[in-house]
């Protein structure tokens, strides 16, 4: 699965819509403080659907929603949108939206889709909204400091081939 594109409107300090394009390879986001990098994160995380609000840093799922500010009126819908491609290269469309007080729904390719569909189409590969592929802040300092063993652990589930080693230890002891 490789994503190629995350369009936001509405959410947190994204309140016009904004296109960021992500290539191939290692993607890193960098900017002063504030800036919104965290929230970009988020963004992604949310469209994959999360669904707890805490890991938004959000008291309820509506805060996701550009809240306003001394001289832009909050909005009443946030919208973000993934485009990726499958693993058998097919383009998939992902797209989450949120209505102030209404709750959130799902879109696949223009159709609407259960929340529980779009976690299952990114169960079995290395992405999804608790994904060891998206490194937050925090855990930069931790991935330098783990240990040989507990890096590689990561590394293999960034990879997607964690899974891999335990089939194959269950392949020996048969
Ligand atoms: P740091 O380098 O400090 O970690 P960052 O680049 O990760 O900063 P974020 O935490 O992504 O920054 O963005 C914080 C900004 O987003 C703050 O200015 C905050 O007010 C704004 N923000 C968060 N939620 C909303 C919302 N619902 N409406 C409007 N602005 C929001
Ligand atoms: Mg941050």
């Amino acid at each position: 699965m490789e994503f190629r594109r995350l369009r936001l409107a509405g959410f947190k300090s994204f309140v016009e819509p904004t296109d960021l394009l992500i290539e191939p390879g290692l993607t890193g986001v960098v900017g002063p403080n504030g800036c919104g990098k965290s929230n970009l994160l988020e963004a992604l995380r949310w469209v994959m659907g999360e669904a707890s609000p805490k890991s938004m840093r959000s008291g309820g799922m509506d805060d996701v929603i550009f809240a306003g500010t001394a001289a832009r009126p909050a909005r009443e819908f946030a919208h973000v949108t993934l485009s990726l491609a499958g693993s058998a290269g097919e383009e998939l469309e992902v797209q989450r939206r949120i209505e102030r007080g209404a709750g959130s729904d799902y879109r696949l390719n223009g159709r609407d889709t259960r929340q529980q569909d779009i976690r299952l189409l990114f169960a079995d590969s290395a992405t999804g909204a608790h994904s060891p592929a998206i490194v937050g802040q925090g855990r930069i300092s931790a991935i330098i400091a783990a240990k040989p063993a507990e890096r590689r652990q990561l590394l293999e589930e960034a990879a997607g081939i964690a899974g891999l080693a335990v089939r194959r230890r269950e392949a020996e002891i048969r």
